[in-house]
């Protein structure tokens, strides 16, 4: 049968001979490749003690994001979700009663706003897709959990600190990303 690849490799099946019976000369050289290891940099790197700094494009867990007073980017459009080709996304939309216009920046608003952490491949085309900036990919990946149901991230987890009333926690879940102002 003819190989898919180059790498394919034929068994070496011939009898071992006196010195392969004693197997010493491959316990030196497996030893001879560990203490070489001795000498050379640790690669491991001590996590979460120690962090590796990230890809300039690292895209990670998504954040739903506000204005400089606080409100809520997002006005359910929905071209996140058309988007997603993973079909990660769902929101339910609702209109901003009056007296909510410091809640929310549009007349319309995700009253429900979910994303599916394992369906999510990380793409990056919801953000590239929003026109309101109301979403983007931080550089805080996915923490691991025990329950499938705990990946599926709802709009309270995924909302970014309010600034004006915890500009600290704003400026952390901002990260290095530029702040930007929409229409
Ligand atoms: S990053 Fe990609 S896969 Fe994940 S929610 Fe956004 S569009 Fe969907
Ligand atoms: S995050 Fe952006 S694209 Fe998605 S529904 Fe909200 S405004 Fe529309």
């Amino acid at each position: 049968m003819q190989a898919l690849t180059d790498k394919a490799r034929s068994v070496d099946r011939r009898p071992m001979n006196f010195l392969e019976r004693m197997y010493l000369p491959a316990i030196a050289k497996g030893m001879f490749i560990t203490f070489k290891h001795i000498f050379t940099k640790n690669p491991t790197v001590q996590y979460p003690e120690q962090k590796r700094p990230f890809s300039p494009v690292f895209r990670g867990l998504h954040i739903l994001n506000r204005d400089a007073e606080g409100r809520e980017n997002c006005t359910a459009c929905g071209l996140c979700a058309v988007a997603c080709p993973a079909e990660a996304i769902t929101m339910e939309a609702a209109e901003r009663l009056p007296g909510e216009e410091h809640l929310y920046k549009e007349e319309k608003y995700a009253a429900k706003y979910e994303i599916n952490m394992l369906r999510c491949i990380f793409c990056g085309l919801c953000e590239e897709a929003c026109p309101k900036d109301a979403i983007y990919l931080s550089e805080t990946f996915t923490p691991a959990d025990y329950q499938r149901k705990q990946f599926v991230y709802n709009k309270q987890e995924l909302l970014i600190p309010n600034p004006v009333t915890d500009k600290e926690a704003y400026e952390k879940a901002l990260g290095n990303r530029p702040k930007r102002e929409t229409a």
